[in-house]
């Protein structure tokens, strides 16, 4: 499904967690800002399934939701999304 290549096989191999931070370009912001990973109930572009407690990158400076990590990947599969 489209959504899910917003991120761009931009992700680590070793799993992120909550709390931890890292360099990005943000698209919103035109800069490279500092990212924060956090849980967040995330609503799907285009559909109506929301996908609750995900772990996600969020911009520190516009707190647009930037990246999925990889391990946040298979929650998605197990609303449906990525079939
Ligand atoms: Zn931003």
């Amino acid at each position: 499904m489209r959504v899910l290549r917003l991120s761009k096989e931009r992700y680590m191999e070793t799993p992120w967690k909550a709390g931890d931070t890292a360099s990005v370009h943000c698209p919103h912001c035109g800069d490279i800002v500092t990212a924060r990973y956090a849980r967040r109930s995330v609503a799907l572009p285009r559909t109506r399934l929301r996908v609750r407690d995900v772990l996600v990158s969020i911009c520190g400076a516009c707190d647009a939701v930037l990246a999925f990590p990889r391990q946040s990947i298979a929650q998605f599969r197990e609303v449906g999304v990525g079939k």
